[in-house]
């Protein structure tokens, strides 16, 4: 891959602990943040996996929440679709992803926006080409990270393994959502093993854990993280 982006331009690289870690619910409410704010934002899915013709796709939620700019194939030039990791879907199209078309897709964006928002695929470490991890294409990019977890038992250590994971790496955690997937069913939301409990306490830890990392929970289908974040200050670095 060439030299990282000179010129640095505002965005965020969506990215997760796991796949299904929330990220499109994530992106997509860091979205609507900015467009009530007024910010003129770009949206990029650079590759989808598990796309079906006629259903919600990842990219047709972002490009709504972010208010229908340019057009959906902008927003994910490669699409796929049986539910694999990138390659692997297209090899079974007898196709390959286009590494190029990777970057110069998700670049197409910064000349008409004030803010860039990229959805990765899968977790931080999960490949999206037969050469390129998730964190390449981060790395290349240039734009700090949003980590998403499902905030389910487990999140201080998955978050904490992909934190420490995307230092090595060179690449900058601007923040940390933990996004609860889990309703909070017929448990007392209090009670310490209620999925609103275990997530708030995660965050609680990991913010204690990484002093220098934004840390907010999105409850169960909130529209705002808490405590709120100020996406396009993280996003100016
Ligand atoms: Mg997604």
């Amino acid at each position: 891959m060439k030299a990282p982006v000179a010129s640095r331009f505002p965005g965020l690289f969506v990215t997760a602990t796991d796949t299904d870690a929330g990220k499109t619910f994530v992106a997509a409410m860091i979205l609507r943040t900015l467009v009530a704010e007024g910010i003129g934002v770009g949206v990029s899915k650079p590759v989808a996996s598990g796309v079906i013709a006629g259903a919600p796709s990842d990219a047709q939620t972002l490009w709504e929440a972010a208010g229908r700019p340019r057009t959906l194939s902008a927003v994910c030039p490669q699409a796929f679709a049986l539910p694999l990791a990138p390659h692997h879907a297209a090899r079974a199209e007898g196709r390959t992803i286009d590494e190029t078309l990777l970057r110069e897709g998700v670049l197409a964006w910064t000349a008409t926006s004030e803010c860039l928002i990229v959805e990765g695929a899968g977790g931080l470490f999960s490949p999206l080409t037969d050469r390129l991890l998730n964190a390449d294409l981060a790395a290349d990019l240039g734009v700090p990270l949003i980590v998403v977890d499902s905030g389910r038992l487990g999140c201080v250590g998955r978050v904490l393994a992909t934190c420490f994971a995307a230092e090595a790496r060179g690449l900058g955690v601007a923040a940390v959502v933990l996004s609860q997937i889990d309703p909070g069913g017929p448990i007392d939301e209090d009670a310490p093993t209620s999925p609103g409990r275990i997530a708030r306490d995660g965050a609680e830890e990991i913010a204690r854990r990484l002093p220098r990392i934004a840390v907010a929970v999105l409850p169960h289908a909130a529209t705002v993280t808490a405590p709120p974040l100020d996406w396009f200050r993280l996003a100016r670095g």
